[in-house]
């Protein structure tokens, strides 16, 4: 997936920038997580077509001082230390996490944001960040 973190700060989260950069580039821009509030603000979004699409983007966010950055590292899971208990399940916010018909965890790393919200839950310490 084509995800980026982008942040804002102070002197421009209180502009729409998202909207603009859209309006702009018309490109297809998907919010998956945001945490804004008057002072500053962290989103994670994809960024769907081609790698012009994505260059544009990110020019136009770096036009309005807003930083962008590719999210690269992945989360992986270490099938030999799950025990399948099921706790990262509903923390996951893109449902990257499910039990199949086995009751066994699958992460889907296509989906994953690299929230790191299962990374800090599990008991068992199963989840690796690449590097
Ligand atoms: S919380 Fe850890 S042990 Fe439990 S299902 Fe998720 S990865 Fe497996
Ligand atoms: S890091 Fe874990 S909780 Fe966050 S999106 Fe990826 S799989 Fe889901």
């Amino acid at each position: 997936m084509n995800t980026y973190e982008i942040i804002y700060s102070t002197e421009n989260s209180s502009e729409p920038v998202l909207s603009r950069v859209i309006l702009e580039t018309k490109a297809l821009v998907n919010i998956l997580k945001a945490d804004i509030d008057q002072d500053k603000g962290v989103m994670v979004i994809s960024i769907s077509g081609s790698t012009e699409d994505a260059k544009r983007v990110i020019k136009a966010f770096s036009r309005y001082g807003v930083k962008i950055r590719k999210i690269e590292k992945k989360i992986l899971l270490d099938r030999d230390k799950c025990i399948d208990c099921g706790a990262c399940i509903g923390l996951c916010p893109v449902y990257a996490l499910e039990f199949d018909k086995k009751k066994k965890l699958v992460l889907y790393e296509d989906k994953c944001i690299q929230c790191k919200a299962c990374v800090k839950a599990c008991p068992m310490k199963a989840f690796l960040i690449e590097e």
